[in-house]
């Protein structure tokens, strides 16, 4: 599937929003061990700066995570980028990811550039809205809901790819049970601030292949819904 990406003149950004500086982040992020080109392409069409505050646009391409209110962050590009990869490794050629945190909205977008069916959950319903009003103007198929994303999507599962983008003490069992034979699953693991960034891969017995990605510091994974 082609993404459907509608990028009006004035989205494509001035300034420190300009084009010049998105492809300073490219180059940023293939230097610390990004390769896959159709990754690094979904971040060089995606405009981050409208994932966040205006107030903030300056600092969109900067290689780091930003606040987007309700103690929350836009996860920064390189673990965006390691994680939309890792589900692509060894070949693999997903068609259908859950998101667990939709947050600003940004790493669903990035799915949705790369032609995935996306499906996203966040607990933060005024996040949630916000992030829904992106994905509409940048023309992008993204289902959502308004739901604690522990419980994964049972209806929608199983999914090719899982990427948990909150972190907590262990791997949850409802999520990686939701895995499809040859799905992988990305997960940011451990103690607040100082987790593993994990990925399972189940093979077409249902066994579990676990790695560690990078060492990460994700928000924490919480219970509960929040309008
Ligand atoms: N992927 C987001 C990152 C947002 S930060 C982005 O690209 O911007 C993590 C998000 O996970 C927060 O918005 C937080 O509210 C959400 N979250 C935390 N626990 C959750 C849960 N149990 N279910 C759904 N979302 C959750």
């Amino acid at each position: 599937m082609t993404p459907r990406l509608r990028l009006q003149p004035e989205a494509l950004g001035m300034g420190m929003t300009s084009q010049r500086v998105r492809d300073r982040l490219i180059e940023r992020l293939r230097g610390n061990g990004i390769s896959d080109e159709r990754v690094l392409n979904a971040i060089r069409t995606v405009p981050r700066h409208l994932f966040i505050d205006e107030a903030l646009a300056t600092r969109a391409y900067e290689d780091t995570a930003l606040p987007i209110g309700h103690g929350q962050t836009i996860s920064q590009p390189w673990v965006v980028a390691r994680m939309t990869e890792a589900l692509f490794a060894d070949g693999a050629q997903p068609a259908r990811v859950l998101e667990v945190g939709t947050g600003s909205g940004y790493q669903a977008a990035i799915l949705g550039a790369l032609g995935l069916q996306v499906y996203t959950v966040e607990r933060i319903g005024d996040l949630l809205r916000v992030a829904r009003k992106r994905f509409r103007s940048l023309g992008l198929n993204v289902r959502s809901k308004h739901d604690d994303g522990r419980v994964g999507w049972p209806e929608e599962a199983p999914f090719d790819g899982i990427l948990v983008t909150a972190g907590a003490p262990a791997l949850v069992d409802a999520l990686t049970a939701q895995l499809a034979p040859g799905g992988v699953l990305v997960a940011p693991v451990g103690a607040a601030g100082a987790q593993s960034l994990l990925r399972l891969r189940k093979d077409a017995d249902g066994h579990v292949v676990q790695d560690t990605l990078a060492a990460v510091a994700f928000v924490p994974l919480l219970s509960g819904l929040v309008d």
